[in-house]
């Protein structure tokens, strides 16, 4: 689903972090919010999922306006570096919560698990406890629970950034896989270009509450539109 965040404002106190920002994602898009720490890339997806009220302008989803409309109320998904998992559940439990609570049936909840399950690649892990998982399993559950409602757009912050280097490899080419293959519109908040680069339909780099461009992967890096964004894209002048 297309999503469209229009002149969005955010202010904490008398600090405005973000300012008449505005970022039109096509259905189906993976897009990456790229920029330095404190810039407002986790504040403009708090927007999007409904934990922070925007203090200006719009938020479309499709053609609804989800602007005032509650997180509850919002089809999103998301996986946080550090959204954990419920400790006390096993996987199955885990995934199949976000549809109990919607009181689903019995049946219709084991059919989606198990496709989403086989999706994600953990279909011989169901038993297990959160705590008898390695990372790369633990964020395959958390977005196979974030995907089990089929929101309509999934929110990544810095879902690797917890990860070893050699599972963050493995899992930038998964989490592209599973989006590739359930057409899902998603927006990767990220402080590292080459995750962008690698995974991304379209990158937004940010600087100081604002989009400074936003292009394809390969002109971002080749046509930098000021020295911020060739130094940030490690391809400086
Ligand atoms: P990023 O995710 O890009 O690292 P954030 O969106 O977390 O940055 O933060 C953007 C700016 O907003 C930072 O200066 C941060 O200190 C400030 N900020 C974030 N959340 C709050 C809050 N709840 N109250 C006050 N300031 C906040
Ligand atoms: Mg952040």
């Amino acid at each position: 689903m297309r999503i469209l965040i229009d002149n969005f404002t955010k202010t904490f106190g008398t600090t405005t972090v973000i300012r008449d920002m505005t970022l039109d994602i096509e259905s189906g898009e993976m897009l990456a919010l790229l920029g330095p720490s404190g810039c407002g890339k986790s504040t403009t997806l708090f927007a999007v999922c409904g934990i922070h009220r925007m203090n200006g302008g719009r938020l479309l989803f499709g053609d609804r306006d989800v602007t005032t409309v509650s997180s509850q109320d919002r089809n999103v998904g998301v996986v946080f570096q550090n959204y954990a998992l419920y400790p006390h559940m096993n996987v199955f439990e885990n995934i199949s919560f976000p549809l109990k609570i919607r009181k689903e049936s019995k049946a219709d909840i084991d059919a989606k698990v198990r496709e989403m399950a086989k999706l994600v690649h953990i279909e011989d892990l169901m038993e297990r406890k959160p705590a008898q998982l390695s990372g790369g399993q633990q964020q395959r559950v958390a977005l196979a629970r974030a995907l089990i409602r089929k929101p309509d757009v999934l929110l990544l912050d810095e879902p690797l950034a917890n990860l070893d280097a050699k599972l963050r490899l493995e899992m930038r080419s998964e989490i592209r896989r599973i989006q590739q293959e359930t057409g899902i519109t998603a927006i990767l908040v990220t402080h590292d270009q080459v995750e962008a680069m690698s995974m991304c339909d379209r990158i937004a780099i940010m600087n100081k509450g604002q989009i400074v461009q936003l292009s394809s992967p390969s002109e971002m890096y080749n046509e930098p539109a000021s020295a911020f964004v060739a130094g940030f894209m490690g391809n400086p002048p």
